[in-house]
């Protein structure tokens, strides 16, 4: 996804921070591997709720783990074409993603490409995270993380974003307390 003209992410301006949600689990229903749009449910709040960062002035990431790739499931190109088909739904209600990241990595890949122990990208570990707030001239401290597992809690820690665990119902709701908090902590 290209950036749009004006201020926004890129080089050179003052850091801004960044709303990272995880996707399954939080903005769609985890149904197990989902790749086809067809299989996307919303989570009760989550239009909303990237709506809310956005109205708040944050660049919103979405950081997901896609191990389906590694198994041999579907493609990258089939992640990244969901991918569009989420932002282009999410446009249409005027919610902004500025950019997907996914992780195709596992240690048990059965299409070698993907094999790799550990990857960086893969959360816990915080390779996506880093990388948006690299690319995108992110500050962390004024950023958060919202996430459905334990590995995005510590992926989020370990990029140094305060982390919130959603345990389901309206994403929305949590999303606007975690807005809250930064705004809080004077950031
Ligand atoms: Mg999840």
């Amino acid at each position: 996804m290209s950036d749009s003209s004006g201020p926004g992410p890129g080089g050179g301006e003052t850091p801004r921070g960044a709303a990272f949600f995880d996707r399954d689990g939080v903005l769609n229903v985890d149904r197990g591997y989902v790749h086809r749009s067809q299989d996307v449910e919303w989570m009760p709040g989550a239009i909303e709720a990237v709506r809310a960062a956005n109205a708040a002035g944050l660049i919103v990431v979405v950081v997901t783990n896609q191990s389906g790739v590694a198994r041999g499931f579907y493609g990258e190109a089939e992640v990244e074409a969901l991918h569009q088909w989420m932002s282009e739904q999410l446009a249409a209600e005027g919610a902004r993603v500025e950019r997907f990241y996914h992780c195709p990595f596992h240690e048990e890949a059965v299409v070698e490409a993907y094999r790799f122990a550990d990857h960086p990208d893969r959360k816990p570990n915080p390779g996506m995270l880093r990388r948006a707030i690299a690319e995108l001239s992110i500050d962390p401290a004024r950023s958060f993380m919202i996430g459905d597992q334990l590995s995005d809690m510590i992926a989020g820690a370990r990029a140094g974003v305060a982390s919130y665990l959603f345990e389901g119902g309206d994403l929305a709701r949590l999303t606007a307390q975690a807005i809250a908090e930064l705004g809080l902590k004077g950031v």
